[in-house]
């Protein structure tokens, strides 16, 4: 298992670690992303610790958009879930990615309005739950199906993150599923992120090496100007659709900060 890292400890109440023989189902969120990698390795050698079978497993990538993610993101995912021989789900909007969906709002989401992740994360896996309880059902069992929804949220991320709960029910429960939610890594520092990674051998995406602190979409609306300048930098041409987009909406990427300011430094700091 995991070293942990005491100067770097958070003061995150630890995530209690759960006996995954009481659910049908485990499902892995994953973004490819530093997070998801190690929840999955850290919940993945639980398991064999607990002896439960992988094929109760099923690894979820919900894709914002090929062309809003970092390139080779969806198959990362996938690779990481083979490299456990996890099942792996890939889940889209069927009407449309986030930027038809920002040009359609007109309107990028942001901090108070995180469409971005209600509609295209949330809403598809809340789907894929659906179907999972169906296929239960269809297997013969006439109760509801125990889904254990597992997310590589960390608290030391953002005092919003750190007041969450790491496990407890889970708002996708209905007549059909019972789902709770369980954040496997809650207490995590990032050292203890890396060295999971690391000790795993499983590959992680490129960007972390060109300096990227997160994965997910290349320009997120809760990042700082920092790391936004190096995105466009990495990514000119996505940087320019969304300095097109801005000025046919109308509206700017962040409060205060557009792509077309954030193009700019990249091109006079390269
Ligand atoms: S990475 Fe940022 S912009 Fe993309 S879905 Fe998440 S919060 Fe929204």
């Amino acid at each position: 298992m995991r070293c942990r890292t005491p100067a770097l400890a958070t003061t995150a109440s630890p995530a209690p670690e759960v006996n995954l023989h009481d659910y049908d189902l485990v499902l892995l969120n994953t973004s490819a992303g530093k997070d998801s990698q190690a929840m999955i390795t850290h919940v993945v050698e639980l398991a064999d610790a607990q002896r439960y079978p992988r094929h109760h497993f099923l690894a979820v990538h919900a894709n914002l958009g090929d062309r809003v993610e970092w390139p080779g993101t969806r198959e990362l995912a996938e690779r990481q879930a083979e490299h456990y021989s996890i099942r792996f789900e890939e889940v889209r909007r069927e009407r449309g990615d986030l930027l038809e969906q920002i040009e359609a709002r007109r309107k990028f989401p942001s901090s108070t309005a995180r469409y971005c992740t209600s509609d295209q994360k949330t809403s598809q896996v809340v789907k894929l739950m659906t179907r999972e309880a169906a296929a239960f059902r269809g297997r013969g069992h006439d109760r509801p199906i125990r889904i254990l929804n597992c997310l590589g949220l960390r608290a030391e991320e953002s005092p919003a993150r750190a007041k969450k709960s790491p496990l407890g029910p889970d708002p996708a429960s209905n007549g059909r599923r019972d789902v709770t939610r369980w954040l496997p890594i809650f207490d995590w520092t990032e050292v203890d992120v890396w060295q999971t990674i690391g000790r795993s051998g499983v590959p992680y995406h490129p960007a972390y090496a060109a300096g990227m602190p997160r994965l997910s979409c290349v320009f997120c609306v809760l990042a700082g100007r920092k790391e936004l300048v190096l995105a466009a930098r990495l990514n000119p041409r996505l940087a320019q659709n969304y300095v097109r987009l801005e000025a046919r909406i109308g509206h700017t990427f962040k409060p205060g900060l557009s792509m077309a300011e954030i193009v700019a430094e990249a091109r006079a700091t390269a």
